[in-house]
Formats: structure tokens, sequence, C-alpha cells
């Protein structure tokens, strides 16, 4: 399987980061072993002094399909979680100063945490859908699906132009406003709606 992300997704975000409002989607990837499985402790790694959470809703991908017409994409997906895209943002924008690539601040072991998936059977509308994060009891991002500037659907279609994919593989869709760093002894919490889906502390 395969960890696809998206990039500024959402306006607020993007601007927040001082970054334009892209006019196709930002792609990037994330190795297996980057996923921290729910419940699991994240430790704060070495090399980073600025380690920053970034709740996203994540999507799961159920079959194979290449050049997916975005009519078709939602035959592809079915579940849905929430994670964490962790990135050393101080790494991040001594790449993206350089112009390098910046996997060595996104797509480190443990940096794509992942919560507990749901159906859309439990689901509403996936394209109105309110989720947020609590840092230490506080709410630290609140989302919601419709801001997304690209949709879930013109996602599958794009990244299947360059990538296969693969029952298995997630996509990342990228986060709402109100980024910000964590340290050790904080416990983040996120929900869908109601429903908590992901918890877990970093040591
Ligand atoms: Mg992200």
């Amino acid at each position: 399987m395969k960890i696809i992300c998206v990039g500024r997704n959402y306006a607020d975000h993007a601007k927040e980061l001082k970054n334009e409002v892209p006019t196709e989607p930002v792609i990037f990837m994330k190795p297996k072993s980057a996923l921290l499985p729910q419940g699991k402790a994240l430790y704060y790694p070495e090399f980073t002094e600025d380690l920053h959470y970034e709740c996203e809703l994540v999507v799961k991908i159920t079959g194979n399909g290449k050049y997916i017409q975005e009519k078709f994409a939602h035959k592809y997906y079915g579940e849905v979680s929430l994670g964490i895209d962790f990135t050393a943002r101080d790494l991040q924008d001594k790449q993206k100063k350089k112009g390098l690539p910046w996997e060595i601040a996104k797509a480190f072991d443990n940096s794509a945490v992942i919560g507990k998936f749901i159906s859309f059977s439990e689901i509403k509308n996936i394209h109105d859908l309110n989720f947020c994060m609590y840092l230490n009891k506080k709410v630290a991002q609140n989302g919601n699906t419709k801001d997304m500037i690209y949709s879930i659907e013109t996602l599958i279609s794009f990244i299947s132009k360059y990538f296969t994919l693969q029952q298995g593989d997630l996509i990342y869709t990228g986060t709402p406003v109100g980024v910000g760093s964590v340290k050790q002894g904080d416990k983040l919490e996120a929900f869908i709606e109601n429903e908590s889906l992901l918890e877990f502390e970093v040591k």
C-alpha cells in the first residue's frame, strides 16, 4: 500500500502558511513505514524542533484503478477516517527555500497517524462532514469537507492519472486552517462529527 497526501487543499490553510492557493492538486507521498496505527504513542523525533500536526480526512481506496474518471471515483472508496500528517515544519521550510524535495520533513517514520475507519453507511454526506482535532482537550482544528478546494472525486481522478490506485491505499486529503506545534506530553484526539476516531499521546 501507499500513502498519498494532498497539500494546500483548504484555502485558509494555504494562506496561514503563506502559500499560494494551488491551481491543481499538490500531491506528495509517504511510505508504508510512516504509518502509526491508532492508539500508539508518537515519539518526538530528534531531528526537528518544530513538529506540526495537520489533522486530515483520510480516504481508504477499495479497488484498483488507473485513469479513474471523476464520475466513477465514488466506486473506489467506501471508508474514511482521520489522520495526522505530521510535519517537521523547520525542515520543510529549509527544504522549500532551497527548492528541494521535502520527504525528510513529511515522510519519516510515524509521520502518518491513522484512526479508526468508519464506513459510508455511518455518514450522512461525505461532502459536508465536520471534523475536528483537540489538543489537550481544547479545539485546535475545525474543518468541513465542503471547504476542500479539490473534492475527493477530483483528487482520485487526478492522482490515478499518475499512480495506479490499489486497494488499501490511503489518501490524506489535506488539512484545514489551524496547524500548530506539539510537544512531549501533549494529548491529541480527533472526531468526525461527534465520533472520536483517533486518540494518542506525544512522548
Ligand atoms: Mg497535510
